[in-house]
């Protein structure tokens, strides 16, 4: 891409690597996308900063460093149909494009929905599906999803999601209280569950019927 910005991300990738991330296509993912597309314009010079940052509605893009802890996390292979909830910018919508044939993001509040579509619009990424409603709830139409990634704090693991992977499905989501979470894997077994944790994290609060109340 020669858009002025390969350097940042060439340098993001490094930092990236030093910092554990290992998976090939994840790592592509980021090369390719252009993340400055995604936060405000104020913002573009910080764009490829390994930091989170503000994208307004009092919300924010995560650190690129949890997003690909997060998809590494989801073991992709190209093939797969996933699930995110929060869509926020759409830069981690991005990102899952790269990796997984189908995927479905649902955002609560309209307004981030339609900047995060016409984000990926120029960005040229036409692939994923936008909702906006509670992704607590899941979304049953393309269910069972192989990965859901979750991008803001729950509570605990919102049960109907768990009920949309499928047997030996990946989903990430940060647990935690409102001040700190941790990032867990959960794995869907034939009879239940196994949790692992990837990483400390502070996201902003998931607001559903399966996370946390509207106050
Ligand atoms: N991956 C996004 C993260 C955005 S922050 C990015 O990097 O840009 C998390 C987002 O989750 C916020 O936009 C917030 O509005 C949204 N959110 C919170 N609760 C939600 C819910 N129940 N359903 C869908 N989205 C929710």
């Amino acid at each position: 891409m020669t858009d002025g910005y390969a350097g940042y991300r060439a340098q993001l990738l490094e930092t990236l690597r030093a910092k554990g991330i290992r998976d090939l296509a994840v790592l592509r993912a980021v090369a390719t996308v252009p993340r400055h597309l995604f936060v405000p314009e104020y913002l573009s010079h910080r764009a490829y900063d390994d930091a989170a940052l503000p994208i307004g509605n009092g919300q924010t893009i995560s650190q690129p460093w949890i997003q690909a802890r997060t998809l590494e996390a989801m073991q992709l292979t190209g093939r797969e149909t996933v699930l995110e909830v929060g869509t926020g910018s759409g830069y981690q919508t991005a990102l899952l494009a790269q990796l997984a044939e189908t995927v479905v993001s649902i955002e609560r509040v309209r307004a981030l929905s339609d900047a995060a579509r016409a984000a990926l619009e120029r960005a040229g990424i036409r692939g994923p599906m936008l909702l906006v409603s509670d992704g607590t709830l899941g979304w049953q139409p393309l269910a069972p999803y192989d990965a859901i990634a979750v991008s803001a704090a729950s509570p605990d693991v919102p049960e109907p999601l768990v009920r949309q992977l499928v047997p030996g499905g990946r989903l990430v989501i940060p647990i935690g209280d409102l001040d700190h979470q941790v990032l867990t894997l959960v794995r869907r077994t034939q009879d239940g569950m196994e949790r692992t944790n990837l990483a400390d994290a502070r996201f902003v609060p998931l607001i559903g019927e399966h996370g946390w109340g509207e106050k």
